[in-house]
């Protein structure tokens, strides 16, 4: 895997897949059996007819480590935020996949460091604090200082909850010349409220519903008679899986609720498809209206932001439709 962080000059969007280990249930209906072989750092064997050679920026085998993990998907988005750039990092990939376990992981109680399963969430919240701290050690005499806040929303079925005072239900997006897009009445912490924020994704039904944590670093710092302030955005996003949402025998919400999570991630591959036309010079209209999680991201999608897409497959049998289903997905976004 390749921690040389130089591969951003060339594309804003990287796509990452990350395969997990079998588990337990797998290894007991189909054994070994895997729809997946690993031929290279960037390359993909998919196992079934016609077999399927895939090329990504990085292909991440199962042994590896979630601090490992961070340092290629993590650590430079929250360079590219130091630097003034907004950044997303989402999770993809059926239910199963190991999108959460990416994201957040199993944060031990131990006090004062990470355990090896905590995800890529509290690593970047660890890591940003010692850069900060570094940066206004650094820099004291233009009195460079931080601040970071963060807010945590759900999309379930178009409709945006806030997952830090969750009675606050169907929020609005606006828009506004100065701030960007922003959610109205979205509760807003300091960034050490994290650890509360990681709580609350462990009980949140996520399969259906995309969870994006937002984290603001706001740097302030004095110039020659006047006072400057710059904001960058650092999205984590664990979206809704990526299975097929069965809508047959629905009905009603249920039905309602199928399409827009097909919809959702739909537009999520149009639009970054789109950028990535854009950035080769194609002229392509780019859809963020059309679903609220694009539209909420448009800030950070496109432009000078750098996107991470981390794509998360099973490497069983069990599972070969639904891996060959999310290579494809990553696949367009390249
Ligand atoms: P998702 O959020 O995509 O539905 P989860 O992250 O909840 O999937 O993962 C499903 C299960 O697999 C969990 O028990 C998780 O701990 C385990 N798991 C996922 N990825 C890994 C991994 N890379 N290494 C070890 N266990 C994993
Ligand atoms: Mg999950």
């Amino acid at each position: 895997m390749n921690e040389d962080h130089s591969f951003w000059k060339e594309h804003n969007v990287q796509v990452l897949i990350r395969m997990r280990p079998l588990s337990t249930m797998e290894r007991a209906n189909q054994g070994h059996g895997r729809c997946l072989k690993q031929e290279s750092p960037q390359t993909l064997v998919w196992l079934g007819h016609p077999e399927t050679r895939f090329t990504f920026d990085h292909v991440a085998s199962e042994t590896i480590s979630q601090e490992k993990l961070f340092r290629v998907a993590g650590l430079p988005m929250v360079e590219n935020c130091l630097s003034g750039y907004n950044s997303c990092v989402f999770a993809y990939g059926q239910t199963g996949s190991g999108k959460t376990y990416t994201m957040m992981g199993e944060i031990s109680e131990a006090e004062g460091s990470l355990g090896q399963d905590c995800g890529v969430t509290a690593r970047i919240f660890e890591y940003l604090f010692s850069r900060i701290k570094m940066e206004e050690e650094g820099r004291r005499e233009e009195k460079l200082r931080f601040s970071c806040k963060c807010s945590f929303l759900e999309i379930y079925n178009e409709q945006i909850t806030d997952l830090l005072e969750p009675s606050s239900t169907n929020l609005q997006i606006r828009e506004d010349l100065g701030k960007g897009v922003y959610v109205e009445n979205l509760v807003e912490l300091n960034g050490a409220a994290n650890r509360k924020i990681a709580a609350t994704h462990m009980n949140s039904e996520s399969s259906r519903s995309h969870s994006v944590f937002t984290c603001t670093i706001e740097s302030i710092w004095e110039g020659d008679s006047l006072t400057h302030s710059r904001f960058a955005r650092l999205n984590l996003v664990d979206l809704a899986g990526s299975e097929r949402q069965k809508s047959s025998g629905a009905e009603g919400d249920r039905l309602k609720e199928a399409a827009n999570i097909n919809k959702s991630l739909s537009t999520l591959g149009l639009v970054i498809m789109s950028l990535v036309d854009l950035a080769h010079g194609k002229h392509r209209h780019v859809p963020y209206r059309d679903s609220r999680l694009t539209f909420l991201l448009q800030d950070s999608l496109g432009g000078n932001s750098k996107t991470m897409i981390i794509a998360n497959v099973s490497p069983s049998l069990c599972s070969t439709n639904e891996t060959l289903s999310t290579l494809k997905f990553a696949q367009r976004a390249k």
